[in-house]
């Protein structure tokens, strides 16, 4: 993307082809957008539970039927494999299918008073702005979305200006699905001039943010102007803790994934490994044949694991981070256009090294040793963030002893979960703040209103 002569400028980042081209939206069309979802909230909240429950799951069957549409606009558009944009894609009909459920079911209470009846009752925010980065844009939009939708709110969406393809085909499909207009708006344009618009709006009850912590502290602190509502999902630094005891094979044979997936343009990356000392030449061993076989190629290609970053500057900042590290091995990459960097992998690499410190968003992992449980909690922890992470042991008692000791928010155990629409989703510490998906997502775009009634006179 750049916006020389006005238009933005999409860019497919396998092959640096210009894609598309569309007028950025400014101040002006932000606050039309804010204006027309303000006018609609009023019908979207009388709509019954009932029918609102229809149009959402309406909207993921329009989803359905568009999956291969949606995840080759993300190949283009951002260079994820065909694999991955095709879970992106199912991953929104999937959000909006299970927020569907919840209309009829976002029940208040009845509690028990003296001389009356004491009830509560969950009320829409208004309009939530939610702002997405370029990493997940499917994803990232529909979890908003979709809980925000259900408890009755209207939403602006404004995506990254690298990737706004998807989410405007979402607006299109949302439409064709009945959803009223004005309920699901989309703006394109700079996240300083409309997504902070989200911000200082007073329409705006809430803003959902995704993308770096810099700018979500900046959000957060706007916010604050007007007490809004907000919700952060930051950058993460997220730790992967190999015990001896584990085993080594599987450990190894899956880290590549976890710290590569989308090129390791991802919050949850595991980019920092943790091997327990005896077993670390072995794991290293282990890990380099499995970085080797990781398979770089073509997005389309439905082979390929890792395609290329999203654009060239974030491939010099990838890069300046390994300039200053030592490099263990790496993977291979592309040659030729495109924004190609291959699964590299630091080691050995001191505990307070940049590139052991700070999130690179880049398929970029660190190796550090450590010596007994207690090292490895220390050292997972000894970080600002705290968003996902994994370990792997057979001990029982060890797994559960170090899920409650690691300062994070979404943690697996012998394996590398991603993330799921049905469990809950956020970080620790400057990670982020509050909670996307899940069960309980709807209270975050709710209001808890109290009513008691007197039974007397
Ligand atoms: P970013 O600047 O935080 O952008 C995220 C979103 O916020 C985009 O939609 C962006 O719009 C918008 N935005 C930017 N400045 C804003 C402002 N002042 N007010 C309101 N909205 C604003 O992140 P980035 O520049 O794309 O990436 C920088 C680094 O952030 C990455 O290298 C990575 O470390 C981290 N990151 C983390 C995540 C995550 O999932 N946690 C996601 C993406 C990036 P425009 O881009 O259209 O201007
Ligand atoms: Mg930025």
């Amino acid at each position: 993307m750049s916006a020389t002569s006005g238009e933005l400028r999409i860019v497919n980042p396998a092959n640096e082809q210009t894609i598309a081209t569309m007028p950025p939206a400014g101040l002006e069309e932000a606050d039309e957008a804010i204006a027309r979802a303000a006018a609609a909230g009023p019908a979207w909240r009388a709509v019954s539970p009932g029918d609102r429950a229809r149009l959402l799951r309406r909207f993921a069957e329009a989803v359905d039927g568009a999956i291969e549409e949606l995840a080759a606009l993300e190949v283009a558009n951002a260079g994820h494999t065909i694999a991955n944009a095709r879970w992106e894609a199912g991953n929104v009909r999937d959000v909006l299918a299970y927020y569907a459920g919840a209309p009829e079911r976002h029940s208040g209470r009845q509690i028990p008073v003296t001389g009356g009846v004491d009830l509560t009752f969950y009320e829409p925010l208004g309009v939530v702005g939610i702002i997405v980065p370029w990493n997940f844009p499917m994803p990232i939009a529909s979890w908003g979305l979709g809980p925000a939708l259900a408890a009755g709110n209207t939403v602006v969406l404004k995506p990254a200006e690298l990737t706004p393809l998807t989410a405007v085909r979402l607006a299109e499909l949302a439409l064709e699905a009945g959803i009223p207009e004005g309920v699901f708006e989309v703006v394109v344009g700079p996240g300083s001039v409309v997504g902070w618009r989200l911000v200082t709006h007073p329409a705006v009850r809430k803003v959902c943010f995704t993308g770096s912590t810099s700018v979500g502290k900046a959000i957060m602190a706007g916010c604050a102007e007007q007490v809004k509502r907000v919700t952060l999902e930051l950058g993460g630094k997220s730790a992967n803790v190999v015990f001896a005891d584990a085993d080594l094979e599987r450990a190894a044979a899956t880290a590549p994934y976890a710290a590569f997936d989308n090129a390791g343009q991802d919050c949850c990356a595991r980019s920092r490994i943790l091997v327990e000392e005896s077993v670390y030449e072995r794991f290293m061993e282990l890990l380099e044949s499995a970085v080797k076989n990781v398979v770089v190629g073509a997005p389309t290609d439905p082979s390929s694991e890792m395609g290329p970053l999203i654009s060239a500057d974030q491939r010099d900042v990838v890069a300046g981070y390994v300039d200053g590290s030592t490099v263990a091995f790496r993977g291979n990459a592309p040659e030729g256009p495109g924004f190609w960097y291959p699964p590299t992998v630091l080691a050995p690499v001191g505990r307070d090294e940049t590139a052991w410190r700070e999130e690179i968003f880049g398929p970029v992992v660190a190796v550090v040793p450590f010596e007994d449980e207690a090292d490895a909690i220390q050292l997972a922890n000894d970080t600002e963030y705290g968003l996902s992470g994994s370990l792997w042991t057979r001990d029982i008692g060890r797994a559960l002893r170090v899920s409650r000791a690691l300062e994070t928010g979404a943690l697996s155990v012998n394996s590398h979960s991603s993330v799921r629409y049905w469990t809950p989703f956020g970080g620790f510490k400057q990670s982020g703040l509050g909670r996307e998906l899940g069960p309980d997502a709807l209270h975050g775009f709710s209001e808890l209103k109290n009513v008691f009634i007197s039974t007397e006179g």
